[in-house]
């Protein structure tokens, strides 16, 4: 049920490809400030969910409130603009690029306008000051993830761990709200994988909403107070990581295979 808490709420979304239904009819609400992790077997629906909540897809059917907004029908920047941004399940850095600037210009990308957008008779002033600020925070996330060492280095040269990192980070520039992690730890070393998990719990005490895609089950269980789980396009259970790892049509459709 959808609280002041909320800050996310699907209702009855749907979409489907040619023939096949990849999201029929799926509800659900996250909580601010907490981190829910989506799971499900391949195919189930997941990255389309996240495409249809943050505005890749389109929906056939059904609505996408964002902090009792109705953004169903907004494009990837514009919910960027307004808090809510994803990663990609294979992220996206640009080789012959340093990571430095893939960080300036994800900025970019994500808000589809740029800084120059101010860049108005009499505005140069704000606009330095303004790019000063993003630098600055840039900096500041990339020494959250370690790869402050790396900025001048060719994004193309990073680990796959490290790679998904620079993803992270590029969302966290934007400043959102609410992130949508498609499969984070994939490929992520132990180690980075526990200070990942660490910098998420640090990111979301100060006031940030994860969803996670995530095909590690440990990571779930243990990190996550929620857990959303899909099956064939549609929601199957959702509740604490505790109950779910007793529901029985959980087990059958998923944790038991
Ligand atoms: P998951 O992320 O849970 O593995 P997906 O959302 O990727 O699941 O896929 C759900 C279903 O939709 C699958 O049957 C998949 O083959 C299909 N599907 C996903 N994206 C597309 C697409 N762009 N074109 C056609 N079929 C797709
Ligand atoms: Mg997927």
């Amino acid at each position: 049920e959808r609280t002041e808490q909320t800050i996310l709420h699907v209702s009855d979304l749907e979409k489907q490809f040619g023939g096949i239904v990849a999201v029929g009819g799926v509800s659900f609400e996250i909580e601010r400030e907490t981190i829910t992790g989506l799971i499900g077997p391949n195919g189930a629906g997941k990255s389309t969910a996240f495409n249809l909540i943050t505005g890749v897809y389109r929906p056939d059917g059904g609505t996408v409130y964002f902090r009792d907004e109705d953004v169903t029908d907004l494009r990837p920047n514009q919910l960027a603009d307004r808090g809510l941004v994803r990663t990609f399940q294979i992220s996206r850095e640009l080789s012959g690029m340093t990571v430095l600037e893939n960080m300036l210009l994800a900025f970019d990308e994500q808000r589809g306008e740029s800084l120059w957008r101010s860049v108005l008779p009499g505005a140069r002033r704000s606009v330095v000051s303004q790019e000063r600020e993003l630098l600055e925070r840039t900096w500041e996330i990339l020494e959250l993830f370690e790869l402050d060492h790396l900025a001048h280095e060719d994004a193309a040269t990073l680990s796959g761990g490290q790679r998904k990192l620079l993803e992270l980070s590029r969302a966290l520039l934007t400043d959102p709200e609410l992130l949508l992690l498609d499969e984070p730890m994939a490929g992520v070393n132990p180690t980075l994988e526990k200070k990942l998990l660490a910098r998420l719990h640090e990111l979301r005490e100060q006031g940030y909403t994860f969803l996670i895609v995530e095909h590690d089950m440990e990571v779930i269980m243990n990190n996550c107070e929620t857990v959303i789980v899909m099956h064939q396009g549609q929601v199957l259970s959702k509740g604490p990581p505790k109950t779910i790892q007793e529901d029985e049509r959980v087990i059958d459709a998923y944790l038991g295979g």
